[in-house]
Order: C-alpha cells, then sequence, then structure tokens
C-alpha cells in the first residue's frame, strides 16, 4: 500500500507514492506534476536506509536520554538569555523543514524568546526575491502559478537552470511547447546549460548584466507603446523614476543585435512568463535584478493572468512554507513585518505571549560573523549544514567552533556542521514524518509518514516545543502537528485582517482526519469563497496605497576579475544530488551521474591554462582552495567557471566550493553573492593518482580525493604523494587487512592494479598511476561483491559478455554514454528512438536533455 507523501527536494513540490518498502512512484493526482518525478524523486527509495542515522541524543559524542538532552538544551539557552539578552542566541534553520517545524520555532524564538535571531539557509537561496517581491508589490507574494508556463507565448528562464534544479516543471515546459511549437523560450544564464537544450535561443549574459538587460526591456517597452498605460495609472507607483534609472545603459555582455532581438521579442509578446532563479537572486545585486524583471511585467500590466507575470521558482521544498510562518530574521509571521508596532502587537497578542521581536534579527552570514565575535552565546542548527553551504565555510565552521553551546538537529550522525556540536538531537527523516510544504506556486501539500520512526528520533516541531516547555513557556502543548497547524491557519486572521496576502482561515479547525486527507491546495483559503488563483491582474498591491512600485534600477559596473584571481566563479547543483548529499549520496544510481566535484572551464581557457579534461586543478580564491576534476566544456563563458556545490568534509575535504566563495551580500536582501566571486586556477600535479572500487565504506584520511556510492558499495577517486607501499595503502582504504592480494605493476608507466579478494568474492580493486586513471569505472564497480575473477580486471579488459557502458548518463535505467553512442552510430538521431534502443529517458526522463546533447555530438554526417 502507498501513502501519498511530498518530494522532499526542490520547490516544485511533486507528489510522491511511498511504499514502506521503498518502492516510489510519481502521484498521478498531485497538480504539480500529474505522475511525474525526476531523477532524484525517482531514487528516493535508495535514500531511506538506516546507515549512518543518528537514533539518539548525543551530548559530547556520548548517547544520551531525551530528558538530559532537552534540559541541557533549555537550561542553556535560558542562561544565555538570562545573562547576555534574547539576541546572544540564535536559530538557524532550513527550507527542509515542514510548515509545523517552521511555526514552532518562528514562534519560540520571536514571540517567546524576544529575539529575531532565527535566519534560514533559505537566505542562500530566495532572500533576493522575498526582498524584491516586497519592494515590488508590498508583500512576499508570488502572483501564479505553474499552468502560467505551459500557457505562455514566451517563457524567459533567468539565471535559472531549469532542467537540473526544477527537472519536473522542465518536462512541463517541453511538453507544453511540444504542444505549441509557436511558443518561444529564451535562456538567459552566461553559462549555456542542459536548460539550453529547450530553447530556441540561449543569452549568454555577462555576471551580474541582467539588470541592464531588463533596464533595456523596460526601455523597448516604452519606446515601442507597449506600456498598459491604465494599468500603471490605476495599480502603479514609481513609473517614471525606474525609467529614469533604465534610461543609463549598463553592460550586458550581449551584443546589440541579440539585445534588440530579445528586448523586441519580450516588448512584443502579451503572454510571457519570466521565470528566475539562483542566477538572479545570488548576487551582490540580486534584488535589483528581481526589481527590473518586476518592473518590465508591471509596466506592461502582464502579471496574474493567464500565461503571464514573474516567476520565482524556489530552491527548497519548503522555502515558501518557511517564508510564510517567518523563517526569516527580518520578518514576523505570516508575511508581516517585524517593523510595524500594529503587526508585532497583533502577533503577540495572538500568541499570547510574553514578548515579542522589536527589530530584525541576523541574517545568515551576519549572524556566523556575530558567532565569531563571541555575540552569540548559544547556537541551534535545524536540518541544515552550514560548515559546507555558507560562504567562507571554513571561516563558518571556525564560528560555529567559537560558540560555547551548540546544539545540532540532525537525521545523521556525522555532517561537517554535526562534528562541531555539543548536543545532537535525532530528528525524524522524511519518510518518518508528517506536516505540510508549499511549492512554488503556493500550492500547500501533505507530508505523510509512511516508515515507523527508527531509534529515538522525533520530530522537529516536538523538540522545540520539549524545549519551550523547558524553558518555562506556555503555548507549546500541542498534541499532533494537525493542531500546530490549526493554530498556524488560525494565525493569519492577523494577516487577513491586516488585508494582506496570506490567508489560510478557511484551513482552521481542520479536526485530525481532515488533516491526515488534505488534498494540495493553493493558498489563499479563505474562509469564504474559493481558494487559490492569482494575484494582480486587478492591482490588489499591499502597499498602504494598494499600488504596486516600480523601483529605479542602476544597472552595475561589471565587475572585472583581479589580475591575481581572474576567473569568475559559477557555483550551483549538479542534476542528481541535493544540497550536501545527506540523502542523495546515499544512492548509488544518483552518485554515479557525476561522482567527484569538479571544474567546467572553456576549451580556451582550458588551452590558455594547460589543462586538458580529466586533470586535476587547483582553484584558489582570497578565501579558500579546492582541488577539483578538470571538466572542458564550450558550454562555459570565456572567463568564468562553475564548480558545482555538494561536496562536504566527509565525501570530498578538498573538493568543497564553500571555502571559495566570499561572503559578500546583497545590501537589500542579505544574500550572498555565491555566483559572483573571483577565483584563480591552476594545474595541481599529485604524486599519484588512482580509482578504488571496495565494498567496504572508504576512509580517506592519508590520502585526497572523493568518496561515492557504489553498486554493491562504494567507489573514490583518489589522489595525494605517491604511497611507498601501494598494496598497504589499497588494504587500509578498503578496509580489508586480511584479503587476497593481486598485483599487476607496470614500473615503466609507473601505474599498478591491485585486487582483493574474500571468501573467494573480489572485495575491492585499486587503480593507481601518475596521472588520471583510464579504466571503464561502470564495468569494474558491477565485479565487486562478485565472485573472483580479477586476471582480465588487472590486465584492464572487460569481460567479454560485458562491453564498458562508459561514464552513467540515464542515472534510472542504468544507461552510460558509450552505449548511448553506439546507438546513435547505429541510427537512432531521436530521444525516442533512443529511448527505444537503450530505455534510456524512458522512466524519469532527467536525462533528456544529455540524451540530446549527445546526438547532437555524435550523429554521423552524410558526405555531401
Ligand atoms: Fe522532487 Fe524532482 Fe519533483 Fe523536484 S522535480 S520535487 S526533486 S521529483
Amino acid at each position: 500500500m502507498s501513502t501519498c507523501t511530498t518530494c522532499p527536494y526542490c520547490g516544485v513540490g511533486c507528489g510522491v507514492l511511498a511504499g514502506a518498502d521503498g518502492t516510489i512512484k510519481g502521484d498521478p493526482n498531485h497538480p504539480a506534476n500529474a505522475g511525474r518525478l525526476c531523477s532524484k524523486g525517482t531514487q528516493l527509495g535508495e535514500t531511506i536506509g538506516l546507515e549512518g542515522r543518528l537514533l539518539a541524543p548525543r551530548l559530547n559524542g556520548q548517547d544520551t536520554d531525551w530528558d538530559s538532552a532537552l534540559g541541557l538544551v533549555a537550561d542553556t539557552f535560558r542562561a544565555a538569555i538570562d545573562e547576555h539578552g534574547p539576541d546572544s542566541v540564535a536559530f538557524y534553520v532550513s527550507g527542509q523543514l515542514l510548515t509545523e517545524d517552521y511555526y514552532a520555532a518562528n514562534k519560540l524564538m520571536k514571540g517567546y524568546i524576544g529575539s529575531a535571531n532565527i535566519d534560514t539557509n533559505s537566505r542562500l537561496c530566495m532572500a533576493s526575491s522575498v526582498a524584491g517581491h516586497k519592494r515590488a508589490f508590498g508583500s512576499d507574494t508570488v502572483p501564479g502559478c505553474y499552468e502560467d508556463i505551459e500557457e505562455a507565448d514566451l517563457v524567459v528562464l533567468v539565471g535559472s537552470n531549469l532542467a537540473w534544479c526544477h527537472p519536473v516543471l522542465y518536462q512541463r515546459l517541453v511538453a507544453a511547447k511540444a504542444a505549441r511549437p509557436g511558443m518561444r523560450v529564451v535562456n538567459i544564464d552566461p553559462r549555456r546549460t542542459a536548460t539550453s537544450d529547450v530553447a530556441d535561443t540561449h543569452l549568454s549574459v555577462a555576471p551580474d548584466g541582467d539588470v541592464a538587460l531588463f533596464n533595456a526591456v523596460l526601455c523597448r517597452i516604452v519606446d515601442e507603446r507597449r506600456v498598459d498605460a491604465g494599468y500603471v495609472a490605476t495599480h502603479v507607483n514609481g513609473f517614471d523614476v525606474a525609467l529614469d534609472a533604465a534610461r543609463a545603459a549598463g553592460a550586458t555582455g550581449l551584443s546589440a543585435e541579440e539585445l534588440d532581438r530579445f528586448t523586441k521579442l519580450w516588448a512584443g509578446t502579451e503572454k510571457v512568463v519570466t521565470i528566475y532563479s539562483q542566477g538572479v537572486n545570488q548576487s551582490v545585486c540580486g534584488t535589483d535584478k528581481v526589481n527590473a524583471i518586476l518592473n518590465c511585467h508591471l509596466a506592461t500590466g502582464r502579471i496574474g493572468r493567464p500565461g503571464m507575470g514573474p516567476f520565482s521558482v524556489t530552491g527548497q521544498p519548503n522555502a515558501m512554507g518557511g517564508r510564510e510562518v517567518g523563517g526569516l530574521a527580518n520578518m514576523l509571521a505570516n508575511h508581516l513585518d517585524i517593523e510595524n508596532p500594529a503587526h508585532r502587537a497583533a502577533m503577540q497578542g495572538f500568541w499570547n505571549s510574553p514578548t515579542i521581536c522589536k527589530t530584525p534579527g541576523l541574517k545568515a552570514v551576519d549572524l556566523y560573523r556575530a558567532c565569531a565575535e563571541g555575540r552569540i552565546k548559544a547556537l541551534w542548527v535545524m536540518s541544515t549544514n552550514p560548515a559546507v553551504s555558507m560562504p567562507e565555510a571554513d571561516a563558518v565552521a571556525e564560528a560555529i567552533r567559537a560558540v560555547p553551546f551548540v546544539v545540532v538537529s540532525d537525521i545523521l550522525e556525522r555532517t561537517d556542521t554535526g562534528d562541531l556540536a555539543d548536543v545532537l538531537l535525532p530528528a525524524a527523516g522524511w519518510g518518518e514524518k508528517s506536516g505540510t510544504v508549499t511549492n512554488s506556486e503556493r500550492v500547500i501539500s501533505r507530508q505523510r509518514a509512511f516508515l515507523p520512526r527508527p531509534g529515538q528520533v522525533r520530530p522537529d516541531w516536538q523538540i522545540i516545543a520539549d524545549v519551550a516547555r523547558r524553558m518555562g513557556f506556555d503555548g507549546f502543548d500541542w498534541a499532533d502537528e494537525a493542531e500546530v497547524f490549526d493554530e498556524y491557519a488560525r494565525s493569519t486572521t492577523v494577516s487577513r485582517d491586516f488585508g494582506r496576502d496570506l490567508d489560510l482561515t478557511g484551513l482552521a479547525g481542520l479536526r485530525r482526519g481532515e488533516y491526515d486527507a488534505l488534498s494540495p491546495i493553493q493558498w489563499p483559503v479563505p474562509g469564504e469563497g474559493a481558494p487559490g488563483g492569482r494575484f494582480f491582474a486587478e492591482g490588489g498591491f499591499f502597499h498602504a496605497d494598494g499600488k504596486a512600485k516600480m523601483l529605479p534600477t542602476v544597472a552595475p559596473q561589471l565587475a572585472t576579475p583581479p589580475e591575481s584571481y581572474p576567473f569568475t566563479l559559477n557555483t550551483g547543483r549538479v542534476r542528481d544530488h541535493w544540497h550536501t548529499m545527506t540523502r542523495t549520496g546515499r544512492s548509488a544510481r544518483l552518485s554515479r551521474h557525476m561522482a567527484e566535484p569538479y571544474v567546467e572551464l572553456h576549451p580556451e581557457d582550458a588551452v590558455a591554462l594547460g589543462l586538458r579534461d580529466a586533470d586535476l586543478a587547483r582553484v584558489s580564491s582570497p578565501t579558500g582552495i579546492a582541488v577539483l576534476r578538470v571538466l572542458i566544456t564550450a558550454r562555459a563563458r570565456r572567463g568564468s567557471v562553475f564548480v558545482p556545490m555538494h561536496w562536504t568534509k566527509h565525501t570530498a575535504a578538498d573538493g568543497r566550493v564553500g571555502p571559495l566563495v566570499a561572503a559578500d551580500t546583497d545590501p537589500v536582501s542579505g544574500q550572498p553573492a555565491s555566483k559572483g566571486g573571483f577565483v584563480a586556477v591552476e594545474k595541481y600535479r599529485p604524486g599519484w593518482q588512482g580509482f578504488l572500487a571496495c565494498v567496504n565504506p572508504i576512509a580517506l584520511g592519508q590520502v585526497q580525493g572523493a568518496v561515492a556510492a557504489a553498486p554493491n558499495g562504494f567507489s573514490a577517486e583518489l589522489f595525494g604523494e605517491a604511497p611507498t607501499d601501494w598494496e598497504a595503502l589499497a588494504r587500509i582504504l578498503a578496509s580489508e587487512p586480511n584479503a587476497v592480494a593481486s598485483q599487476i605493476t607496470d614500473p615503466a608507466r609507473g601505474a599498478t592494479r591491485i585486487a582483493l579478494e574474500r571468501d573467494g568474492d573480489l572485495v575491492a580493486l585499486f587503480l593507481a598511476g601518475p596521472g588520471p586513471v583510464e579504466a571503464a569505472r561502470s564495468h569494474l564497480l558491477t565485479r565487486i561483491g562478485q565472485p573472483a575473477n580479477p586476471l582480465p580486471l588487472l590486465a584492464g579488459r572487460n569481460a567479454a559478455d560485458r562491453p564498458d557502458p562508459g561514464p552513467t548518463v540515464c542515472a534510472c535505467m542504468g544507461v552510460g554514454a558509450n552505449d548511448l553512442k553506439a546507438a546513435i552510430a547505429g541510427g537512432c538521431h531521436t530521444v525516442e528512438a533512443l529511448g527505444e534502443a537503450t530505455q534510456a529517458g524512458t522512466s524519469c526522463g532527467s536525462c533528456k536533455p544529455e540524451l540530446a546533447s549527445l546526438i547532437a555530438t555524435h550523429t554521423p554526417v552524410a558526405a555531401e
């Protein structure tokens, strides 16, 4: 039997049918995905095992009981507040939390402790969109819905690799374009990505050239008389001042022809949706980028009507829920404002709380600076890993270490942040907890438990309530998550009565059974009248006069890299991993697509640096160093490099991008500019490089490299200083001191291959040499844990019946690049034909852009 729940990864918010045996299917009745799932969602069943789970509270590394742990947390926070004041403590929470968890944490910090020092990893993700919405609309309101994307005649993607980061939404876009070939898609991104494959036009805008670009669109709208004068006169302030700012030209990095074609297309297309994401938000001018986009939609009145509007797509499953209940340090609750005394008094009245925060709290970057400066005496991190994900991550780890008392709630016993904690609290995982999440289009969905809670784990809302009660606070006596949700829904009477957007009063008073049965529903959900719908088609903005504001957005000077750090650093996600890999890193299938951290750079830059594909490169910035595998692709923009964000001290200590990223922030939103730092790149020559496949977990320790899950075990890409005894090193890395070793060495090349057998099975295979290891990894991994026949493998031969499939492209069906190239050579020249021949792309479809790219590259050209 399956349980209807929601995917815990991106903000698309797909419905999932999950079985206790780990079977996963897309929910055909969920409005976000109608049965589709991407590769990450499809493989959720591989991520729910208990290996490495934190199953009991821990104090200084020793298991303890809940009473002791909760008492210590409550007493220490209470003592810090009594001695140093409420602003001496802080929570750092996560878009992975459910709305009920978020609600409890925000209520405790803002309404009972009396500080606003609660910030969230959503600060790294969409704080600039929140700030842009508030400046333009008077409220953090997403006006439209996913159907707008399908109904648009022009979809413009800005700083959004939708194909990898919001794959099901991308699939909906691809399907819509296939059904209506007249639809135009423009992808605006410095880097050509998988998303570019659906686009009619890819515009390689200069990093931070987006403000100038949308200012140019606004000018074109005016010059071509596309302004909706009636809408502007009735519903919009600030038109003239915004236009004046837009008239001051700025650099976009595009040719005059590209600029002309794009601005003409945007201005001339009534049904236009502009989707934007981290490429817009993660910038020192992120909020201005958002407002430059919103200005164009406001000037044309193309907002809140079918097929038109600006659309911020959120990175995390519950970034929107967190925004709603006040998870950001500069928001109160229910989209109300901390700075507004009437809002504060009303929320305090609803909570009947002893106090209320008076001023905004510390945003993430400032919060960790305060930790480093000794101003934070007690810190509680929930469901996130800032020692990896924050900019200047090594400095953040030191800052956390400097806090006298650190609590971390997590599902895992070892994370980079958990390793710094005094107290670890075992939180329930995705399949074990129950509550609600809100996706990018304001649809609230139930996340339902389908697994028993292992060990002593507890849901986050309950842990927070337990601590609150021990601190002596009333108001946290919820019996279950349904009661938390009911209180949240009732609290929106406050925002409704202020005439704000967030109204869930129609969901207040749900009985437990009704809450359990709740179907996905788009807010607002008023007490009377139909729920959901779009905002702002007829105005109704949330500034005091009911009008929207167009903002003067001044295009910044494009930054010139300093001589010592000549490349712009772009960071982001890969297709099959999520954040710091605490879940996706457990899946062998998901780990095969990108098994190690890499730096992507343009072929001409590679030539200038003397780098070849699969070399190692040392990438450095003023704040950190990483050693990364080189991936050369014409998709990169010259002068820019891309490094993915997922690897940690536990998976690739030298391959982490966080330490490289400078902690520069947008002055309005406080969001870090994670796509705008500068780095130097040079060839890195280790003493040796190697590949290890084995049945046991691999502890790196004395060598460098990256570990990954693999079928029947684990794999590692390794490098380091040349050891004196290869066999001894292989045994240590594979944790196989007593296995029988076979070894072939090639002294002329300085290469060695070692097989370790135990009880007749091949338990480890270690290949090493002076340069990148050339080996059919997919094939070798299939032999691990199987009856040993090491000689062909040591000789570098594949078994006759198992040709090397090549690097994994389709994670679901396990299809490699070599198999696909062979099928293309055999006549499969469409994605569908490749699917029929190899099964690639026939499950979740997330790899279809890569299939199209392979076809484009490898289809033989007919002779003239
Ligand atoms: Fe999950 Fe993929 Fe859907 Fe995002 S697109 S919610 S990661 S299944």
